[in-house]
């Protein structure tokens, strides 16, 4: 067996410091560092957008943050502008320790495609390189967690667990954007008829 794990979008801008604080984002860098530790193999990804990119509301005539469209054949759920290449928002959080992880894996390039997985950049076809990069260190199981403001830490373990990887979401370290009542059923089931077990961090320290 070999464990890796995958620090998903810890970035400035979902800290206080940054343009769409997600509640309690303090505390899942400080996780990040201590669970690192119990990890060979530890990646991160870093969302990481064009200026252009078409998720962003203000990319389109009269649309609002929250709206849903459909865009080239593809769901849209619009924000605000967030993680955009080369500012300060778009860096990794500054108490992040890096000495332990192996590569950062960017995502989100393509402004025309909505990219909600740390694995694929556009609809399963175009590989970030974290695939590729768990298989040569012939990694078996995948433990996740990190800033979901799009969904993309539940998105990345489906991801995971459909490639093959026995894979663990960690739930307490997990900080998103509030969820109704349905949606987080709906994340649930989908979580568990796929496979993916949902464990807590106490039980990697
Ligand atoms: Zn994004």
């Amino acid at each position: 067996m070999m464990k890796a794990l995958i620090l998903v979008d810890l970035q400035r801008e979902f800290l206080p410091e940054g343009g769409w604080e997600l509640p309690g984002s303090e505390s899942v860098v400080t996780l990040a560092n201590r669970i690192q530790r119990r990890f060979r193999v530890v990646a991160a990804t870093q969302d990481w957008h064009p200026r252009s990119h078409k998720i962003f509301a203000e990319n389109h005539d009269k649309r609002q943050v929250g709206e849903v469209i459909d865009f080239k054949r593809q769901v849209f759920r619009l924000t605000r502008p967030h993680c955009i290449q080369k500012t300060v928002g778009a860096e990794l959080a500054g108490a992040l320790q890096m000495d332990n992880i192996h590569r950062v894996f960017r995502r989100g390039q393509d402004a025309d495609v909505n990219g909600y997985s740390a694995f694929f950049d556009n609809d399963q076809r175009t590989s970030t390189g974290l695939v590729e990069f768990l298989r040569a260190r012939k990694v078996t199981d995948v433990y996740l967690f990190g800033f979901s403001h799009d969904g993309c830490v539940v998105h990345s373990a489906l991801d995971s667990q459909a490639l093959g990887f026995k894979t663990f979401l960690v739930a307490d370290a997990v900080r998103s954007t509030p969820l109704t009542t349905e949606e987080q059923a709906e994340e649930d089931r989908q979580l568990a008829a796929a496979g993916v077990t949902k464990v807590l961090s106490t039980s990697l320290l």
